[in-house]
């Protein structure tokens, strides 16, 4: 040992193991101020690099040894725990522990230090003010005017004292020079919901479903033992505020509570709900705030000033120490998968960290992903909390199908089905409202025969085939492919119909078949200005139009009481998404969409249309019967092998060129294959190279190889092998490989 102090830093350079660390001398002039946690400036292969200190010792355990650089900011940036969440996040989901560190305090190293505002307080002592009064009342009433005023409201700023005093600043220079005021400068905190006014009367009493659910999720939360509550609710069952009855338990513990929300719900209604019971105690995190006001609300989590964590994905990495329980609602979302490094899914992440503090985690949805829903059951390890009763007994909307083969034998071969346009007009009529739902995820152009409503599938995958413009149909998991056939192979009909359906011809369509109609449309075209969103949601619920087109935009949080109808255009583009989650998704969207109607008083009616009514995911969104819908689901996940009955992984390869992101990807499956072949254990599957859906994205060309296994330690292994083998380095110029670990968008 030596009195020479030895730094291990988290180097900001990809490394083929994930958290690998390097020793560096912590020069002894910055040796008193080094902390864990702090950012420094390293050499690094002949260059300057930036690193993060994530341990300290006076032992050396390399020969030969650089000296830190330089400390880059004045105080450390993290803390053990959540260096601890980012190493479990880089160990689960194989990527860079850089990576994922950076992820975990991206808020801070966006902006490192809060505005700060000079404030005046005056500072004579009490027992000397009379006199001072007097002597000033005399000789100088402009400097007597500001001291009063200060005394009175403490805290004012330069401007705002002489303001308020009716003197100008110099005046309030001078006594400070005199050391009759005292300025201080301060943490200002923005509040990004200045308007969200705090109404803390409205409360309501809770039902019976809602109490016992509280109860159950309270009583755990005051034993303080880790466990994981599924709460199935269904729309309008009232969840939010069971969260908020949760919540208000884990303050009376003395702990934090992280609610999650897809970014999309995330709406100043929903701020206002929380603001109006938790006051400034709330910070709200998401992704279209400044990144002054994320640091802001940062700091007031990490201070304990704002134990109430309302935000999106990523603020399932609030600071927060010990939170007792973290809500996910809404838990199947698809927005909850980070699609860049660290791929986290913020579900995931939720289960750790309520796992680490001993909290408690209530995943909440109306359609619970099947992952979930499993460790739901009678002998998992969840607790299934029911909610199956909307509030104040309103019922459940209406749903009826419409088959789109009849219209097309009838010789409609638009978009609207003859009862929806019908529907429609009936509603306007009555002013009342109507919202058309067509779903846009997954823009794949599909092959559907209008007579049968058959669309050919991967005979090895189980995957619906997409149609690509070489008049092929291909498959996105493994890259089988046929030419497009021009006669259904089914029922030998020639009515194959390819389609994707876009908002504006949606719209187009319906002006012209309801001359006369308000439309209004949402999209990714229509709401690209901050707040248009909500400008076109306002603009609807108050009456402004009768009819509001988009995409699933809309399908979420929407609670106006005006809309009595809601038509789906075509529940197929789901349905035939080329992800082994298209049953699950047409489900989940479904009953989300439908969850839109009969909020208010008048009961709501749906009307799906599709080409394939006797599909079960169909009929039992139709029938309100989640467990019907899971009971099918599972037996044909089983059938093929997919989650949850195994754990998936893919290799993405992305890079500007087509023919160098092929031949990498198939470099690299048979890298894989190697691997894969030297594991004794459970079998691991594999599949592709293939192009992944939407694989133009942002002219980047994406190539993807699939694997999974039923045994995940497995599957692990082998993809860390994998990985420290070189198989993430990128394999040529400009081009990039990741891991996705648990997939969810493929
Ligand atoms: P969910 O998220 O389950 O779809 P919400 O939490 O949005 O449902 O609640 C739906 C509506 O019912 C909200 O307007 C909410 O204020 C109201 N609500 C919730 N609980 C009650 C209750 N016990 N009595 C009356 N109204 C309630
Ligand atoms: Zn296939």
């Amino acid at each position: 040992m030596t009195d020479q102090l030895f730094a291990d830093v988290l180097v900001d350079v990809p490394v083929p193991e994930t958290g690998r660390t390097f020793q560096y001398l912590v020069p002894r002039e910055i040796q008193p101020l080094l902390h864990f946690g702090h950012r420094v400036q390293v050499p690094f292969g002949g260059r300057k690099v930036t690193g993060y200190v994530v341990g300290l010792s006076h032992f050396k355990a390399v020969d030969k040894i650089k000296e830190i650089s330089k400390l880059v900011d004045e105080k450390p940036l993290f803390r053990e725990d959540q260096y601890a969440l980012a190493r479990w996040m880089a160990e689960y989901y194989l990527c860079d522990t850089v990576k994922s560190l950076q992820a975990v305090i991206a808020p801070v190293l966006k902006k490192t230090s809060a505005r700060l505002i000079t404030r005046y307080y005056c500072s004579v002592d009490s027992s000397k003010l009379p006199g001072l009064r007097e002597e000033l009342g005399r000789r100088a009433p402009k400097s007597l005017a500001a001291l009063e005023k200060a005394l009175l409201s403490p805290g004012l700023t330069r401007a705002g004292l002489a303001a308020a005093a009716g003197v100008s600043t110099a005046v309030v220079d001078r006594l400070c020079a005199k050391g009759l005021l005292k300025a201080k400068d301060q943490v200002s905190f923005r509040d990004p919901y200045p308007q969200a006014e705090m109404d803390v009367s409205k409360r309501v009493e809770l039902n019976v479903l809602q109490q016992k659910a509280v109860g159950e999720i309270n009583n755990s939360i005051a034993g303080r033992r880790h466990q994981v509550f599924l709460l199935h609710g269904i729309t309008g069952s009232g969840k939010t505020e069971v969260y908020l009855h949760c919540i208000e338990q884990v303050l009376r513990e003395g702990r934090q509570a992280v609610t999650l929300v897809p970014e999309i719900s995330l709406t100043p209604q929903m701020v206002k709900q929380f603001r109006s019971r938790f006051g400034r105690e709330v910070a709200v995190l998401h992704s279209r705030m400044s990144d002054g006001e994320r640091f802001d609300e940062w700091v007031r989590i990490e201070r304990g000033e704002a134990p109430v964590v309302l935000g999106a994905r990523s603020a399932v990495l609030a600071p927060v120490r010990d939170p007792g329980l973290i809500i996910v609602d809404e838990e199947h979302e698809w927005s909850y998968k980070q699609e860049e490094t660290p791929r986290y899914h913020a579900r995931a992440v939720a289960l750790y960290r309520a796992q680490k503090s001993s909290g408690v985690v209530v995943l909440g949805s109306a359609t619970p992903s099947l992952e979930s829903y499993c460790r739901a059951t009678p002998d998992g390890v969840y607790r299934l909390i029911s909610m199956d009763k909307r509030v104040e007994g309103r019922g459940l909307p209406r749903v009826g199908l419409v088959d789109m083969r009849e219209e097309a034998r009838a010789g409609n071969g638009g978009i609207f089905s003859r009862l929806l346009i019908a529907e429609l007009q009936k509603r306007i009529a009555a002013g009342e409202q109507a919202i058309i739902f067509l779903n846009r995820r997954g823009m794949n152009t599909l092959a559907v025969c209008r007579e049968c409503g058959l669309v050919l599938k991967c005979p090895r995958c189980d995957i619906s085939l997409t149609y690509h413009t070489e008049g092929r149909l291909r498959c996105h998991y493994c890259n089988y492919s046929m030419r497009a056939p021009k006669l259904c192979p089914d029922c030998g009909d020639s009515q194959i119909s390819y389609f994707g359906t876009g908002t504006q011809r949606v719209e187009k369509e319906l002006r012209a078949a309801i001359p006369g109609a308000r439309v209004l449309r949402m999209d990714a075209d229509t709401t690209t200005r901050k707040g248009s969103h909500q400008q076109i949601l306002e603009e609807f619920e108050s009456g402004a139009a009768d009819i509001l087109v988009g995409t699933q935009m809309i399908a979420k949080g929407l609670d106006i009481s005006g809309v009595t109808l809601v038509g789906v255009v075509n529940a197929d583009i789901t349905l035939h998404m080329p992800d082994f989650r298209a049953g699950e998704r047409t489900f989940q969207l479904l009953a989300q969409v439908a969850g839109r109607t009969g909020r208010g008083d008048k009961p709501g009616d749906v009307l799906i249309q599709t080409y394939t009514p006797e599909h079960y995911s169909v009929q039992a969104a139709a029938r309100h019967d989640y467990p019907a819908f899971f009971e099918k689901e599972m037996l044909l996940r089983k059938t093929a092998g997919y989650p949850p009955f195994s754990k998936m992984a893919r290799v993405l390869v992305t890079g500007p060129e087509e023919g160098a992101v092929k031949t990498a990807a198939e470099r690299l499956r048979v890298m894989l294959d190697e691997f894969a072949q030297g594991q004794d254990g459970g079998r691991i599957y594999l599949v592709g190279p293939a192009p992944a859906p939407l694989a133009r994205l942002k002219n980047t060309c994406r190539w993807h190889i699939i694997t999974w296994s039923q045994d995940y330690g497995q599957l692990h292994r082998m993809l860390k092998k994998f990985r420290r083998a070189g198989g993430c380095a990128p394999p040529g110029k400009g081009l990039h490989v990741s891991l996705d670990i648990d997939p969810f968008n493929l």
